[in-house]
């Protein structure tokens, strides 16, 4: 585009007026927020901010934190290697290996070997919970997540599944009911390693 096309809107900066340029009224108007802040802290109880650790964060039952991999009430990872989550993921940092599942277990035609998530990469947007067809992965309100190296922030499947054990009664299941067999292994896609 060439600069005289007369198509061409040009923009002029805004006028300031005495009083942008001297910055003394945003200041002011600076200084009432803040004031108004104090005030709200030593008056109206209004602290926003808590001791941690001595005292624990309660974040909103729809916070997004550390995974966990929900377990059936035989104790077995809900988990039937769909894929769904880790297709769905846009970080790309769910890694799952799926086998056949054992004979006596007649409910699913695979579940997970492995299951690995990158909880550095992840960004916590919860699309792998909407995505499970049998509601085997959750996020929990866990957030104090820390690691000494890259690799301890790699959650394999004992590790996801030890979360659900530390926050199922905090936290219990959003959905209870158990897999439906027909719908859960017709949602499989194929072919599934
Ligand atoms: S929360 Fe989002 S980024 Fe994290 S594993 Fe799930 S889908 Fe991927
Ligand atoms: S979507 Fe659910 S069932 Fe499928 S692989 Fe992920 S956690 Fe497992």
């Amino acid at each position: 585009m060439r600069p005289d096309d007369p198509s061409l809107k040009k923009m002029e900066p805004p006028r300031l007026t005495f009083g942008d340029r001297i910055y003394l009224p945003q200041i002011a108007a600076g200084l009432f927020v803040t004031a108004q802040h104090i005030g709200g802290v030593l008056f109206k109880n209004q602290a926003i901010t808590v001791q941690y650790p001595e005292e624990q964060h309660v974040p909103s039952p729809n916070y997004r934190g550390v995974h966990r991999l929900n377990k059936d009430d035989q104790g077995r990872p809900k988990c039937v290697a769909c894929m769904l989550c880790a297709t769905a993921c846009p970080a790309h940092c769910i890694d799952i290996v799926g086998t056949t599942a054992p004979e006596s277990w007649p409910d699913r035609e695979k579940y997970p070997a492995s299951f690995v998530i990158d909880e550095l990469r992840c960004i916590y947007c919860g699309m792998c919970e909407e995505a499970c067809p049998v509601d085997a992965i959750e996020l929990t309100g866990l957030y104090d997540l820390t690691g000494l190296t890259r690799e301890q922030m790699i959650f394999d499947k004992t590790k996801l599944l030890s979360v659900f054990d530390a926050t199922r009664d905090a936290e219990p299941m959003r959905y209870t009911a158990p897999p439906a067999p027909s719908a859960a292994t017709e949602m499989l896609p194929s072919p599934i390693v």
